[in-house]
């Protein structure tokens, strides 16, 4: 194949899917390393869930009536006959996870982080994909708006700790069974009234569940759901406390935020608190992160009364507001002369490794000139030459590629030289 003929189009990456190669994945292994790190201070473990899962998990979790549930699920039956889906979002699977270990009866915290693929058939455009990556954690059995405050504030730090600047954090209450009802049959009165400018979608909604008339993304429906009656004003006294108190504790941390009363999210399952963190330089798609409490699936499942609290962040719109560069690879290229040089290097690469320091031996190298030249196109740090000669004295040449300079050791000599030599400038 020529350097300019197209790949063929049947093996190309599926829409909306795409590679993360060296060179990017620097960047998403930093974001995961942080999220780890920050995650465990808080107390957090992390659970790692299949990414196949039964399909009535998100009927039943994610709910019937949501675009996800009813648009955007990968689904397919197996040769078993099971219908099985590629899941859409995480929360179901760590509910239905914790239920199947009985997790809720040991000792350790109910606070899970986990990082991987989820799929949703939507229409993909910047920002917005069919296979897309996202840190999610969740948080059980606390009923307290200390914790709703807590996560909120934990999210803010991870994105302050990579240095996203202009991240603006809406926070909303959806209330519950017991005043939810209410505020529906009050929404569904509303949109009644002005059916005709909603689009097909919305106005199926009007019936099936008026909430999910604001996750539409059709412009003159946005425009109407503004003038939609208000969630805030409907709320029970137990929620409106609830609600009350979050904000309290987000003043507490001295965290800005803005109320939405439109802020429904796209998932049937939220009680009480809703948020997302949003950022000015993503766009229409300007979600970084959101999420909200969910007091009533466990239950809903079969499971213990227990209530969850958690938040979903999208990598790959994350990433793509970073301004941050990753550390250069040090690498040390083993440049080498005849049979027993090949040798010779394969031994110290292994050496080298052994001592921590990134090390590469090419096999398919005609000489060393073309070895040098490898090592300048790989950005290289050192070059190290193994030759008759040196191996006959027992000493070695190393090159420092970046200062130009040459110095002799031995293998134990020059590996100390590399490692307390301090990373190259970026
Ligand atoms: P959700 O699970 O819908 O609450 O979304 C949580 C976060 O995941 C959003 O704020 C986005 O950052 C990200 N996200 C959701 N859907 C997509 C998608 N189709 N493509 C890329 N990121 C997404």
């Amino acid at each position: 194949m020529s350097p300019e003929a197209p790949p063929r189009k049947d093996l190309t990456a599926v829409k909306g899917t795409h590679d993360i190669r060296p060179g990017e994945v620097e960047l998403w292994q930093k974001v995961e390393s942080a999220a780890r790190g920050l995650f465990e201070l808080y107390g957090y473990r992390e659970l790692r869930a299949p990414v196949i899962e039964p399909t009535e998990l998100f009927e039943k979790g994610t709910g019937e009536t949501t675009d996800i549930v009813t648009k955007e699920m990968y689904t397919f039956v197996d040769k078993g006959g099971r219908s099985i889906t590629l899941r859409p979002e995480y929360t179901p699977s760590v509910v239905r996870a914790i239920i199947e270990h009985r997790l809720d009866l040991k000792p350790e915290p109910l606070r899970f982080y986990y990082f991987g693929p989820m799929f949703r058939y939507d229409k993909p455009q910047k920002g917005r994909y069919r296979q897309f990556h996202q840190i999610d954690i969740e948080v059980f059995n606390e009923k307290d708006p200390a914790i709703d405050a807590e996560i909120i504030e934990m999210a803010s730090a991870l994105l302050a700790g990579l240095g996203v600047g202009d991240a603006e954090t809406l926070v909303n209450s959806v209330g519950c069974r017991a005043c939810r009802p209410g505020y529906s049959a009050a929404l569904r009165n509303h949109a009644e009234g002005i059916r005709d400018e909603l689009c097909a979608d919305c106005r199926r909604k009007i019936e099936t569940n008026p909430l999910r008339i604001f996750d539409c993304k059709v412009e003159s429906c946005r425009v109407e759901t503004a003038r939609f009656p208000k969630i805030t004003d409907s709320l029970c006294e137990e929620c409106r406390t609830h609600f009350a108190q979050v904000r309290t504790l987000l003043d507490l941390y001295g965290l800005p935020y803005r109320v939405d009363p439109s802020l429904v999210r796209g998932l049937d399952y939220y009680t009480k608190t809703t948020f997302e963190i949003v950022s000015r330089g993503l766009g229409a798609q300007s979600a970084l992160l959101g999420g909200g409490r969910y007091d009533d699936m466990m239950r809903d499942f079969g499971g213990p009364d227990i209530c969850g609290i958690g938040f979903a962040m999208g990598l790959e719109r994350l990433i793509s507001v970073l301004d941050i560069t990753p550390e250069p690879r040090r690498l040390l290229y083993f440049a080498w002369l005849g049979e027993s040089g090949r040798t010779k290097a394969v031994e110290f690469a292994r050496f080298f490794r052994r001592g921590g320091v990134a090390s590469l031996v090419e096999f398919n190298q005609k000489n060393l000139r073309s070895q040098f030249a490898r090592a300048n196109k790989l950005a290289a740090s050192w070059v190290c030459v193994v030759g008759e000669d040196e191996i006959a004295r027992g000493r070695f040449q190393l090159k420092d590629m970046a200062a130009g300079t040459q110095i002799e050791g031995t293998p134990e000599e020059l590996l100390d030289l590399i490692r307390r030599k301090p990373a190259d400038p970026a």
